[in-house]
């Protein structure tokens, strides 16, 4: 049944997109349809399968619940129960045997091939929360009526409205659903292949730009794997990541609360020591005395760090003591982190102008 579907909705969706809206004409109203889609599904993939779900990475009001369950039905990547305990899984026991779509078994095993084969069964075991959470139930239930019904229904209804309603079944249904498959599938295999391990340098996920571009943010995945608690993949504002701009925005309109953020100090930290790992072997072969000027900076690093985390328990007190002052100790702190990137950042610079050896 997976393959025969993972086969037919590709090439339904390119091919028969495109030959019947040849023969039959086009009208912007498809394009459009396919995006409106896509941003419902895609944005219930991310920020409610994965990040509310799977992570519980802040709290969502009911109603926003159902929205993600509904939609995020549409996507035919199964219940949110599902998805959500080989996710847990995945995150457990990455680059390992038992992660589902571990990227050592080769890109496309990661990418699509494993959904092929047959699962070891899961009890959902190390989904308890969700068990007990009467929405997730409702659509474990009902996701494959809600696919049928919703991802393929209506927007053959929407195509009725324009008059032609198997355009609308093509462009809205099945091109959506293609697109949808395979950018989520890109974060199991691009994902854990192509960019900087930043923030962790012991697994395989990288962060990419490129790749949040075509995962509505989930291309940040190096800080997803250190990090998969907070609300956030892209941490900077510049960095695509749609989904978190959404959950702020749920946030802003009280349908949101409890959004998880990992402190800055913690966040350099990972970044140190992933660039640390990285770069023993090289510091290792520097001549003696650059190799001690390195560990130097990164020592003096470390230190910087030590006052950052400091401070920013104190801002921490002092704001729950309603002080006056945490917000010029929070921006000290913020000041530490800093410094302390710019020590190691010039112990990288460094190393980089020694010359390889022979
Ligand atoms: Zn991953
Ligand atoms: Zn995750």
């Amino acid at each position: 049944m997976n393959i025969a579907f993972l086969t037919l909705t590709p090439v339904i969706g390119v091919v028969g997109t495109a030959l019947y809206s040849w023969q039959h004409g086009f009208h912007l109203w498809m394009p459009l349809l396919t995006l409106g889609m896509y941003l419902l599904v895609g944005i219930s993939i991310c920020a409610g399968y994965h990040r509310f779900f799977s992570h519980k990475s802040y709290e969502a009001s009911r109603p926003v619940q159902l929205f993600f369950a509904f939609f995020g039905a549409m996507a035919a990547q199964n219940s949110i129960l599902w998805w959500s305990a080989g996710h847990r899984v995945h995150h457990k026991y990455v680059d390992r045997d038992w992660d589902p779509y571990n990227i050592k078994r080769g890109f496309w095993w990661a990418h699509i091939l494993w959904i092929f084969y047959k699962n070891p069964d899961v009890e959902f075991s190390n989904a308890k929360d969700l068990v007990a959470n009467p929405v997730v139930m409702w659509q474990h239930r009902w996701h494959k009526a809600i696919l049928i019904l919703g991802g393929f229904g209506i927007p053959t209804l929407i195509g009725a409205a324009f008059g032609d309603p198997i355009a609308g079944l093509l462009w809205g249904g099945f091109l959506r659903l293609t697109i949808i498959h395979h950018t989520t599938f890109f974060v199991n295999s691009l994902a854990h292949t192509w960019g900087k391990p930043v923030f962790n340098a012991e697994v395989s996920a990288r962060d990419n730009w490129g790749v949040a571009l075509l995962t509505l943010g989930e291309g940040y995945h190096s800080f997803h794997h250190r990090f998969p608690a907070d609300f956030r993949n892209g941490l900077l504002w510049y960095q695509w990541d749609p989904a978190k701009w959404f959950i702020r925005g749920l946030k802003a309109t009280g349908l949101a609360k409890d959004l998880v953020a990992t402190p800055p100090p913690q966040i350099e930290q990972a970044r140190l020591t992933a660039a640390l790992l990285l770069m023993e072997k090289q510091i290792a072969s520097a001549p003696h005395h650059i190799a001690d000027d390195v560990r130097r900076r990164f020592n003096e690093a470390a230190a910087h760090l030590e006052q950052a985390f400091a401070l920013w328990r104190q801002h921490i007190d002092e704001r729950a003591g309603e002080l006056k002052q945490w917000r010029a100790t929070r921006r000290q702190a913020r000041s530490y982190v800093r410094q302390s990137r710019r020590e190691w950042k010039l112990a990288l610079r460094m190393l980089a102008r020694v010359p390889a050896a022979a």
